[in-house]
């Protein structure tokens, strides 16, 4: 192949093939794969702009902050204040260093998580089906199409069966198109062009093959994404919004005190200089300038956190969200179940027989009732189920039989592949003999399936799906006698047997086929029903565990499946869902609009954990009734149709290796092992980020207003101030970032999943909080004063050396005061702050900067102290542990 095709829509699919130099029943061979690679690369857009390190540097200085430090270092300047000036440029840059690389950091990973939510397509490379990374592709690749996948290449079409593909995204038409493999004449415009599929579109009904024409830059989207510059824009969530609304909100309020402070000092007649000088200092000492770079490294160390359980965060906002998760809407099969099914028998009119084996092994006998082992294929009967069951599917299972763990597809049609495979039936071996010529993807709304084979100039049509539907379309059974036509009671007898089977926690299949000689009529209608298969799929282990964890952290577990009711309380029961043999199971159809519910209705499906065969469009009807009553609801989803619930749920979550694309596009976050478990501890650290947010807010916050009272309140009386402008600057860029950043990281108290969901309304800092930072800062703000004026009139310390004492009073009270963030119920000792290694770390780190500020030559000449002697230091400490202690006792008194 020399050149990419141009108008690959003009030629037919064989001319296609021929110009890329690829056999659509082999595939591409390994040796054209790497030379295709050399020549066009692999399948990526061109990277996104990262946020690189200049701009986050940048946007260090942009903080207002700076500006306050940048006029008075200007200030020192022009006042000739050489060593203040200096160390306020210190102070500038400490600050940026730190939080340039705590956000390089933080955004680093993020963006790593990005790339772990990688895509994969279906090819067939040398005669083998596989599932490849899509960036892998390469022109020439022969592609296997399914409902709900992101098409990853620009594609022209092989074969179509009602191919319907969203093109939203290249075209802004909404409404899916449907596609054929046709030629097409002249040059249409993109729209129009029905035999081909372009990257970033995706497929929301039908199936078909297609090869690929264009990689990379070289798509459509490629060549759009080359036009416009792609800056990401670094969204804020609703929480840094909050925090930013906060820090700004603080700012004016310091302003105002700052103003107070400087006019009753310069009122007082005191130095104009060091008025202003202290004012700034205030200033600077009152912003929690940290609160957002550790609300930043949070969030980010908490997606991590995540990702290691499993759980990919597609919006960062979702994070905090999680945490405030009052309903879990889960599916059954997968999420609840292991989603390893095993076909374990066939019921048909002729007999009954059960299939031994578990799992994906192709081993296992075929037994009749009596225990009798038979050779199935003698049966017609249970042959006409297997062949239904294996023409009808989508799966593969390859090599042929040898290694076990490698298959592709729906488990459930894994399964009947494999109770295929133990009679040694095989679909590549059927389908030489009946192709298929056309396939209806399985329906979400009909539940059912179909596929045309043809035999001679007629079709048989074979179709599998829920009892139900299958029973209601079927006109005629297979019986002993041959096929008679089915009527209402023998439909209720089925109906009854199905319902039997389901109670015992089996999933049942129904199974038909017909005969016809067009392809162009609908496949459900005058089916001859052959019989159901029961598949086992057991309840995952950790299930049971984390619904209990559920029931502790108030949130209520859903379950809604397209299952039936039969099947779904069973699972239910075996979970813990419930242990009521009773237990209301609302059907699907009764989740109506909530607008035309009568106040009884709502109460009942207010009140229900069980839906049964609900439609993916029901499960919106749900989200909203419970979003109507103030409940932030997850809800979980695999199917195409899934994704308005998903987009509409407050936590969209989709399913990672079970889900389609289109699902994990539009959800907020992507579980990789599909379980359960995964949701409930990705709600665990939701809330634990919220409350590490909340943590440091206030750890940062107290010690500001400390500062600010007892600066002030000096300032005020015209009496000297015990602690200088560079001291405050000290504390509050060197010595508060560390245990901030270490509460920031912590990992959860133990007892945060026994507590209710907090009100998604609830902001970061209710009034209850500050209260507690006022009088944490009341206290703190006593001490420093206490040991000021007991330093300098008790003492009898001269004003350097007190000074020096309310500095280190405040420095190590703000370290101790670390250990008040614990949360109420959590023990004095083992609780989630002394267990955090980092925050014992930043403790000694600490310390050596205290001391370090007394001890280092150059630096107490800066900051203005002398070294203690031995009373001093005794008062230092002394002073310093009265804040732990009220928190402690304050905390004895009040818990959450
Ligand atoms: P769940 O909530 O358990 O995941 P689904 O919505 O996936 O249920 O499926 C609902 C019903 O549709 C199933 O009980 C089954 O009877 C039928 N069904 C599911 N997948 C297929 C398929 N690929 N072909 C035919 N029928 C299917
Ligand atoms: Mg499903």
């Amino acid at each position: 192949m020399t050149q990419l095709p141009e108008t690959p829509w003009s030629v037919s699919s064989q001319e296609i093939l021929k110009t890329l130099e690829v056999d659509r029943q082999t595939g591409l061979s390994q040796t054209q794969v790497e030379t295709f690679r050399q020549k066009y690369g692999m399948n990526r857009l061109q990277q996104a702009q990262q946020r690189g390190a200049g701009e986050i540097l940048l946007d260090q200085f942009k903080s207002p902050i700076i500006g306050l430090l940048a006029g008075a270092a200007v200030l020192s300047f022009v006042l000739q204040d050489w060593v203040e000036g200096v160390a306020i440029i210190v102070a500038i840059l400490v600050n940026t260093i730190i939080g340039f690389f705590t956000e390089f950091q933080a955004t680093r990973s993020m963006e790593a998580l990005q790339k772990l939510s990688h895509t994969t397509t279906k090819v067939r490379r040398d005669r083998q089906l596989q599932e490849i990374p899509s960036e892998e592709l390469v022109p020439g690749d022969i592609i296997i199409l399914d409902s709900g996948d992101m098409i990853a290449a620009d594609l022209r079409i092989l074969e179509a069966n009602s191919l319907n593909v969203n093109e939203s995204s290249l075209t802004g038409e909404s409404v899916p198109v449907s596609k054929h493999a046709k030629p097409l004449e002249g040059d249409p415009p993109l729209a129009d062009r029905l035999n081909m599929l372009y990257k970033g579109t995706a497929i929301t009904q039908g199936s078909g093959e297609a090869v690929v024409v264009a990689t990379g830059m070289k798509t459509q989207l490629g060549r759009i994404s080359e036009l416009t510059t792609q800056g990401t824009e670094s969204e804020q969530t609703p929480l840094e919004k909050r925090l930013d609304d906060l820090g700004k909100r603080l700012i004016q309020l310091t302003l105002l005190i700052v103003i107070f402070v400087a006019i009753s000092g310069i009122i007082g007649g005191r130095d104009l200089i060091l008025m202003v000088q202290t004012a700034i200092a205030l200033a600077v000492g009152a912003v929690p300038e940290g609160l957002p770079i550790v609300a930043t490294v949070a969030l980010a160390r908490g997606m991590w956190r995540m990702a290691k359980r499993q759980a990919l965060i597609n919006r960062l906002s979702a994070v905090e969200t999680l945490g405030a998760t009052g309903i879990i809407c889960t599916d059954k099969t997968g999420t609840l179940t292991e989603n390893q099914m095993t076909a374990n028998s066939i019921i048909t009119a002729l007999g009954e027989v059960e299939i031994e084996g578990e799992g994906l092994e192709v081993k296992g006998r075929f037994r009749l009732s009596d225990g009798q082992s038979i050779n199935p294929l003698d049966h017609e009967w249970v042959k006409a189920a297997l062949e239904v069951g294996v023409l009808c599917n989508n799966a593969a299972l390859q090599p042929q039989g040898s290694n076990e763990s490698r298959v592709v597809g729906d488990p459930m049609e894994v399964a009947l592949l494999v109770a295929a495979a133990k009679a040694e039936l095989y679909r590549d071996e059927l389908l030489q003999n009946l192709p298929e010529v056309k396939e209806d993807a399985f329906d979400p709304d009909l539940k059912m399936m179909a596929t045309w084979h043809q035999v001679g100039d007629d079709y048989r049509v074979a179709v599998k799906g829920a009892p139900e539907s299958v029973l209601n379309q079927a006109t005629q059974i297979l019986t002993p006698d041959g096929v008679e036509s089915m009527d209402e009671s023998i439909r209720n007898v089925w109906q009854q047997r199905s319902e039997h089977l389901a109670s015992q926690g089996l999933r049942i299949l129904g199974l038909a086929q017909k005969t016809i000689s067009t392809h162009q009529a609908s496949p459900y209608d005058n089916l001859t029903f052959i019989g159901l298969v029961s598949l086992l799929d057991p309840p995952r282990q950790e299930v049971c565990g984390a619904i209990e964890n559920c029931q502790k952290a108030g949130i209520r577990v859903i379950m809604v499946t397209g299952d039936q009711a039969m099947t779904a309380r069973n699972i239910g029961k075996a979970v813990g869902l419930t242990t009521d043999d009773t237990v209301d199971v609302v059907q699907g159809q009764d989740l109506k609009n909530i607008k035309t519910l009568s106040g009884a209705e709502r109460q009942r499906l207010l009140d229900a954990s069980i839906f049964a065969r609900v439609s993916p469009e029901q499960k919106l009807n749900l989200i909203a009734l419970h979003q109507s009553n103030n409940t932030v609801v997850a809800m979980t989803g695999d199917g195409v149709n899934d994704a308005p619930a998903l987009k509409k749920a407050d936590i969209g979550v989709a399913m990672g290796q079970r889900g389609t694309q289109v699902a994990q596009e539009a959800a907020d976050m992507v579980l990789q092992d599909d379980a359960f478990a995964s949701i409930v501890e990705a709600v665990e650290q939701g809330r634990a980020i919220f409350d590490n947010i909340r943590k440091f807010t206030i750890y940062l916050l107290s010690g500001n207003v400390g500062e600010i009272l007892a600066v002030g309140i000096m300032a005020f009386l015209n009496a000297p101030l015990p602690l200088l402008p560079l001291q405050i600057l000290y504390i509050n860029f060197v010595n508060d970032a560390f245990p901030a950043l270490a509460l920031g990281v912590g990992e959860a108290a133990p007892t945060i999943m026994e507590r209710p969901p907090r009100n998604p309304q609830e902001s970061v800092l209710t009034r209850r909080h500050w209260a507690e930072i006022i009088g944490y800062g009341g206290v703190i703000a006593a001490v420093i004063l206490g040991a000021f004026i007991w330093a300098w009139q008790g003492l009898g310390m001269n004003e350097t050396e007190a000074v020096t004492v309310s500095f280190m009073t405040l420095g190590f009270t703000r370290l101790w005061h670390v250990f008040n963030m614990r949360d109420s119920n959590s023990g004095f000792f083992r609780n989630e702050i002394t267990q955090n290694l980092y925050v014992w770390g930043a403790l000694i780190l600490c310390s050596g900067l205290l001391l370090l500020a007394v001890y280092l030559p150059g630096l107490s000449d800066v900051l203005n102290t002398a070294s203690p002697s031995l009373p001093a230091w005794l008062l230092i400490l002394g002073m310093s542990f009265i804040p732990l202690v009220f928190g402690q006792i304050f905390k004895l008194f009040s818990p959450d």
